[in-house]
């Protein structure tokens, strides 16, 4: 039944049950740490044949005969380059293998924003009065971390499933030559599983922008990461863009983290010719060479896309039971209540609750019980959810059984604050 039409006497036994259930949960002492996207034990157990890519010291050359022990090869192997090039659709004369943190790259790439301007930029942003950015919310809470850093202005924009509404993005960058750049995570963005369609990467490719160095940071971090083995193409945007005439509009990163170790695999930058020579020449100040027994580990072993998606498919077949499990939980405990609904991502690593409740008392509810939520707020600019109705649920890291647990206390809080919600009115 829907909750809204519930009467108060109604709401009242409700709530009171709800709270017996609570409290029974919270009697069970669970202790469970769902804040973060993690890959499972059991994925990164996958990750054996990456240690063992790689016995015989003498036998670390690249199929150029680079030898991977050494110095050299700054931009790193061309094997890797060429595989990242072909995930990402970029060609891999314009991809910079990095360390292990795309993140890192993200990063560093603002860093350079700020102090030297990247390709177009009149002067360094650094020395703006004011510098803003498009940021697509909910988003990933660290990309938002990286302009609050900077002192950056976030403008956000509500995505639509298909990415943001793009009338107004247009509108926004034709119109404020302040507004610098925007963060996309195009394919099973985080934590919203939006996929950027064709028309949307267009769109983006195209505008007209006010500054004329508007940088799109394409953080493509799970471009093969399919449930359900509906492998998304390559995207588009590089070649978009070279085709509209900004063939420094964007720039692109991504990593294998979700592939092999989380944090311990290997990144690249990439992007059109004259944001790469700068980027390059930045990097080169910065650092002799990145980790090549790292590449040659993963070029070994992934070989190339096909590969990629192989391994894709294992790592699918580990978390869709996860994603499925919370989706059947959420259909049976929160299903025709009108109180909250979610998506159902065909890849990425998260499912997007959106209550008509407060999501922060419902972190708080679950904390208290011993679950430990993704903070309410964290994929909106300063941590601030002005409608405080989102929760991003990670559930690729728990067991199976302490998932089932974890869930059904997730929807009791999220029916208990419901509750006390609609009898506060
Ligand atoms: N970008 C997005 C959208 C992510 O969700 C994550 C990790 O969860 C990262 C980047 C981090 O990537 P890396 O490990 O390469 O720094």
């Amino acid at each position: 039944m829907e909750y809204g039409e519930m009467c108060r006497q109604e709401l009242e036994e409700l709530r009171s049950r709800l709270r017996m259930e609570y409290e029974e949960a919270k009697s069970r002492g669970l202790s469970l740490d769902m804040s973060r996207g993690n890959p499972s034990p059991s994925q990164l157990r996958m990750g054996q044949d990456l240690l063992d890519a790689c016995p015989d010291v003498d036998r670390l050359f690249s199929e150029d005969g680079v030898d991977c022990r050494n110095y050299g090869c700054p931009g790193g192997l061309r094997e890797l380059r060429e595989l990242f090039g072909s995930i990402i659709g970029v060609p891999a004369s314009n991809v910079y293998i990095g360390g292990v943190s795309s993140l890192n790259m993200m990063f560093d790439t603002v860093s350079r924003a700020m102090l030297k301007g990247l390709a177009g930029s009149p002067e360094p942003w650094g020395r703006l009065d004011e510098v803003k950015f498009i940021c697509p919310v909910p988003g990933y809470d660290r990309h938002l971390s990286i302009l609050e850093y900077f002192g950056i202005e976030m403008i956000p924009f509500p995505l639509t499933g298909e990415g943001p509404d793009m009338d107004e993005v247009e509108r926004i960058a034709s119109s404020d030559p302040a507004v610098k750049g925007m963060w996309i995570v195009p394919i099973y963005s985080n934590p919203s599983g939006d996929v950027y369609s064709q028309e949307t990467l267009r769109r983006i490719a195209s505008m007209e922008t006010a500054a004329p160095d508007f940088t799109v940071f394409c953080d493509d971090a799970y471009p093969l990461h399919a449930l359900y083995g509906e492998y998304e193409k390559p995207l588009t945007l590089f070649s978009e863009c070279a085709g509209a005439g900004h063939p420094d509009r964007a720039i692109f990163f991504t990593s294998f983290s979700k592939v092999t170790f989380a944090g311990g695999s290997v990144c690249c930058v990439a992007g059109g010719d004259r944001t790469m020579e700068l980027a390059r020449k930045w990097f080169s100040v910065q650092v002799i060479t990145h980790d090549k027994v790292n590449q040659l580990r993963h070029i070994r072993v992934l070989k190339d896309v096909e590969g990629v998606k192989e391994r894709m498919d294992r790592h699918a077949a580990i978390i869709r039971p996860k994603f499925e499990l919370v989706e059947q939980i959420f259909e049976r405990e929160l299903g025709g209540t009108g109180i909250a609904s979610w998506n159902k991502p065909r890849g990425g690593y998260f499912i997007g609750l959106r209550l008509n409740c407060s999501a922060r008392r419902v972190v708080s509810l679950c904390a208290d019980a011993g679950v430990k939520l993704t903070p309410a707020g964290a994929g909106f600019p300063h941590g601030t959810d002005p409608s405080d109705g989102f929760l991003r649920i990670a559930p690729t890291y728990p067991s199976m059984e302490d998932l089932e647990r974890a869930a059904e206390l997730l929807c009791i809080c999220v029916r208990l604050a419901a509750c006390e919600k609609l009898l506060c009115e």
